[in-house]
């Protein structure tokens, strides 16, 4: 980062969730929490004895779908061999006192995003990681069809160790929960009160001001311009139909969001077309992060409307996105203790670094 920019100390507050702030400091002081260098990623090939690997297929369970669902697979869905929900428990929802525990019920499944074992992201063709979103389209459909009881199909990714993937080729998951996440349901509800007052998507709303918000910020006892926001300063990448923005209150120092530019509630209803310029935006985001952190590890997750009625009111407020949280530091106490993230690189800083990438 540029040392010649003032340090900024300030709390900023997350337009959707509010309860999810972030203490954006980057006076020095703040600096030595970065963790070690992270173990590197396994780039390797083929691993003979990895069951995601081409050629192993039956060390996996049987596989649930693939595309193109012949025997040479490009992507392939299998059951998790180690499921966190599962559809074969009965019990009911069990209360006792202030103890409450809802019968883990649910779907967990795996998909090999690739048969090359330690392929990154933005390295896949541009074909096939559009074909990669085709795939979690048609599993999330599948896993709200088959069970009505499911509330939200969470598709998330983990990549690299530092991201806690326990498998190092490369993989995606789709979990059908019998609960909204809590941050979806702050998302869902927080939005549609926002659309109440002012009928408007605030996501929306941001994607605008990502791209065209000019302000100055005064300070408030001197009357000097602190700072001044100026066009495009959180775009990060922009495609035909879809943008990729640094929030400007960032949990994570490289957390990047891509969103459709027009308003979609609902990520089941993106059209093949769509999903050809989303696969380059996500491509080029990867890429950018790759080249900005030197080999991005990273959880990504996919937040779209949930289904049941209770949200069918929310169509216009909420706008489905992908949140991508490169783990480039570990959460210390204070930020467990205090709900508080700390970024060190000041969102605008790291969003001008990634965009000058020359991809
Ligand atoms: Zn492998
Ligand atoms: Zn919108
Ligand atoms: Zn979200």
């Amino acid at each position: 980062m540029s040392d010649d920019s003032p340090a900024i100390r300030e709390i900023r507050i997350n337009p959707v969730v509010p309860s999810e702030s972030v203490l954006v400091s980057t006076a020095r002081g703040m600096r030595p929490r970065k963790a070690e260098d992270p173990a590197p990623r396994d780039t390797r090939k083929h691993v003979d004895r990895c069951p995601f690997c081409t050629g192993n297929e039956a060390m996996t369970p049987p596989t649930i779908a693939a595309w193109p669902a012949k025997k040479d697979w490009r992507v392939r869905a299998v059951e998790n061999l180690y499921p966190v929900l599962g559809d074969n428990s009965t019990a009911s929802n069990l209360v006792f006192g202030l103890q409450q525990a809802i019968d883990g019920y649910g779907r967990h499944e795996v998909l090999v995003d690739h048969c090359e074992h330690g392929i990154a992201l933005h390295e896949m063709s541009q074909e096939h990681v559009s074909l990669l979103i085709g795939a979690y389209q048609e599993r999330m459909a599948a896993l709200y069809a088959a069970d009505p009881r499911i509330q939200y199909v969470l598709v998330f990714k983990n990549f690299g160790p530092a991201a806690g993937a326990s498998i190092p080729h490369t993989h995606s998951q789709v979990i059908a929960m019998p609960v909204v996440p809590e941050n979806v349901h702050n998302e869902v509800t927080n939005s549609r009160s926002y659309y109440e007052k002012h009928r408007q998507c605030i996501f929306c709303s941001l994607i605008d001001e990502a791209l065209t918000f000019e302000a100055k910020i005064y300070d408030r006892a001197s009357g000097a311009v602190r700072r001044q926001i100026s066009v495009g300063q959180y775009v990060v990448e922009r495609g035909e139909k879809f943008i990729a923005i640094k929030p400007f209150a960032s949990r994570y120092e490289w957390e990047v969001h891509i969103l459709p530019l027009e308003h979609r509630h609902d990520f089941l209803l993106l059209t093949p077309e769509e999903a050809e310029d989303f696969a380059r935006v996500l491509r080029h985001t990867m890429a950018r992060l790759d080249a900005v952190i030197g080999g991005a590890q990273y959880n990504f997750f996919l937040h779209s409307l949930p289904h049941s009625p209770e949200f069918s009111n929310c169509k216009n407020s909420y706008h489905w996105h992908l949140e991508i949280c490169p783990r480039t530091s570990i959460p210390t106490g204070f930020e467990l203790g205090s709900g508080l993230y700390v970024s060190t690189i000041s969102p605008e800083d790291a969003a001008r670094q990634l965009r000058e990438v020359s991809l």
